[in-house]
């Protein structure tokens, strides 16, 4: 194994445990605490259940559990969407946001930071290019940053996606969604 392969496993294990305490001494169970988590970078076409479910690789019925104890708790709200009938989205209350500010989430974005001292370019490149293959050879679904994908498209002063034609808000180019297409290589 190459040590930059080695070293991802670390990473991977390091978070993985850290996940594991922050949910235990929030009262949660690590799912929820790291469903909690994809909800606070979800663009809008990806912050409901059956997105969730494609994520993280779930049954919807462990969603609709898992979802219900973030609403119970009150860590998460559900939102109609004024144009798509049924569809609802989900959003963090901000308890939900304290919660995650108070976890693994957050001190793996300081770590990052640090890191982006380093070399940010290279270091997002690198990853994101890590990512896209593992995404491939396991035919996951692509989730990844707006702002990187085939049909992101700045206008003037403004973005808009390129599938459904409609516009972006700055902050939504910033995080992930589960229509993310790869740039041809
Ligand atoms: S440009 Fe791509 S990632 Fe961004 S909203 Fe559209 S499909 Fe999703």
């Amino acid at each position: 194994m190459i040590p930059a392969a080695t070293l991802l496993e670390r990473l991977a294990a390091l978070i993985h445990q850290s996940v594991r305490d922050d949910a235990a001494r929030h009262g949660l169970l690590p799912i929820q605490l790291q469903v909690l988590a994809y909800l606070a970078h979800a663009n809008h076409y990806s912050d409901f259940p059956i997105a969730v479910a494609e994520y993280f690789g779930i049954t919807r019925g462990t969603v609709s559990q898992t979802l219900g104890v973030l609403e119970r708790k009150g860590l998460i709200v559900k939102q109609p969407d004024s144009r798509h009938g049924k569809r609802v989205h989900l959003h963090l209350t901000q308890s939900g946001q304290e919660l995650l500010d108070d976890s693994w989430a957050s001190r793996l974005t300081s770590a990052l930071k640090e890191a982006r001292d380093v070399d940010a370019v290279s270091l997002e490149e690198g990853l994101r290019g890590v990512l896209v293959a593992l995404q491939r050879q396991n035919d996951h679904q692509a989730f990844n940053v707006c702002r990187h994908c085939v049909h992101f498209l700045e206008e003037g002063e403004g973005y808009r996606c390129g599938l459904t034609s409609e516009p972006l808000e700055p902050e939504q180019t910033l995080k992930i969604c589960r229509e993310w297409t790869a740039p041809k290589a």
